[in-house]
């Protein structure tokens, strides 16, 4: 990254710090598999069974629900797709699995793959806010009583920062007699993210990713409470209860523990924090023509390190690039699928047009590097983006 340039994409990937650096370091001197017996597999092991309590408790977990994985897109396949086939196993008749339409595509990919597997697999509709409408999921859950394999609603959404009404829906998954899983990867850091306690309203499994809260790139966890059915999607030496074969990465693991540390001791500073800045980032936003905020309108309703809007006319990878050359990192829909020129499924499915504003979005997502003058920078450049972005062409 060249030295001057402003990281508004920490919804993306966000720098390592240098405590969660530091475990790294330290872990990796230790030679060992985890796996082996000999005295340095078995510090290995401590290593990792270190990490897998501070990672538990910190999410209201018992430690043997902590599965390490690769990250928030393996944790997420292995909830959906693992926990849906795991209740099916037990009762054939559990064939309908539940998302809502704005899912990272980790979970609605990972749920449409399921129907070539004889699932029905339902997409709750969103509102204009992009938060799940409550009735739709409620009465649909209501019609399928019985026959739910399990559900899953994000945490905090990635692209509009929306929360999702969990503590409604969950209970009324359980009530469907199913289990809810929820992807937190973007929420965790700035939210009280927690398993439910024996009949509270949080959520049965929680899926995290270490690079999105200040850890190494690579290494996850799929966070399940004892009663949360999983079976294997890949096959090897068994680690991980069976469920996620492959040699236990020691070092990542320990600093992803030491970063998910780091970011709930200073989650309520830090949400605090980014919620004045993206408050000055809206009303900024606003303030200028042709710009639409999306998302919820209530601060409480979303996440502060995450602000959207939709610029008219202006393609969002136009103006990404535009952005760029001026020195400012952000975001066009997802990082996952920025690759690709296309609508955002989010944006579309809060009622955006698809040939429209939702190729017309831009993310800013905030972090520890944040500053006022960051914003200050970004509301400066935007006018001059917007209008060369609309000169080469936004429909
Ligand atoms: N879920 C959400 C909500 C995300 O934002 C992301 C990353 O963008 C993922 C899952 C995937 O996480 P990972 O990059 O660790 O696979």
């Amino acid at each position: 990254m060249p030295q001057a340039m402003i990281y508004l994409d920490h919804a993306a990937t966000s720098p390592l710090t240098p405590t969660a650096a530091e475990a790294w370091r330290r872990a990796a001197a230790v030679v060992g598999n985890p796996s082996s017996l000999h005295a340095g597999g078995r510090a290995a092991r401590r290593v990792v069974e270190e990490a897998r309590e501070r990672v538990a408790e910190r999410l209201g977990a018992e430690p043997q629900g902590v599965i390490f994985t690769s990250g928030g897109t393996e944790a997420d396949n292995l909830a959906v797709i693992g926990g849906a086939r795991a209740r099916r196993a037990g009762d054939p008749g559990l064939n309908q699995v539940f998302v809502s339409a704005v899912e990272h595509p980790a979970v609605l990919e990972a749920a449409r793959a399921l129907r070539a597997e004889g699932f029905t697999v339902v997409e709750w509709p969103v509102g204009r806010d992009g938060r799940v409408d409550l009735a739709a999921a409620r009465q649909s859950l209501a019609a399928a009583a019985g026959t739910i394999a399990l559900a899953s609603v994000m945490w905090a959404n990635n692209e509009t920062g929306a929360i999702q009404p969990l503590a409604e829906l969950a209970p009324a998954v359980r009530a469907g007699g199913a289990p809810c899983h929820s992807d937190a990867v973007q929420a965790v850091a700035y939210g009280p993210v927690r398993l439910r306690a024996a009949d509270d309203d949080g959520p049965d499994a929680v899926s995290v990713s270490a690079h999105k809260l200040g850890g190494p790139v690579g290494v996850g966890a799929l966070v399940a409470r004892r009663d949360f059915p999983l079976t294997a999607l890949s096959h090897g030496g068994g680690q991980e209860r069976r469920l996620r074969s492959g040699t236990i990465p020691a070092a990542l693991v320990a600093a992803f523990a030491a970063a998910l540390d780091e970011a709930c001791d200073r989650r309520q500073d830090e949400a605090r924090r980014l919620a004045e800045l993206s408050a000055r980032l809206t009303a900024g936003l606003g303030g200028l023509p042709g710009v639409v905020v999306t998302g919820p309108q209530d601060p409480a309703a979303r996440s502060p390190h995450i602000v959207n809007a939709v610029f008219d006319g202006c393609l969002g990878e136009n103006m990404l690039l535009l952005l760029d050359a001026a020195g400012l990192a952000c975001s066009a829909g997802s990082a996952c699928a920025a690759g690709v020129a296309r609508p955002s499924h989010v944006l579309t499915a809060m009622g955006h047009p698809a040939e429209r504003e939702a190729r017309w979005g831009l993310r800013f997502s905030l972090g520890v590097t944040s500053r006022d003058s960051n914003i200050d920078a970004l509301l400066t450049a935007l006018p001059a983006a917007m209008a060369r972005a609309r000169t080469a062409g936004g429909e």
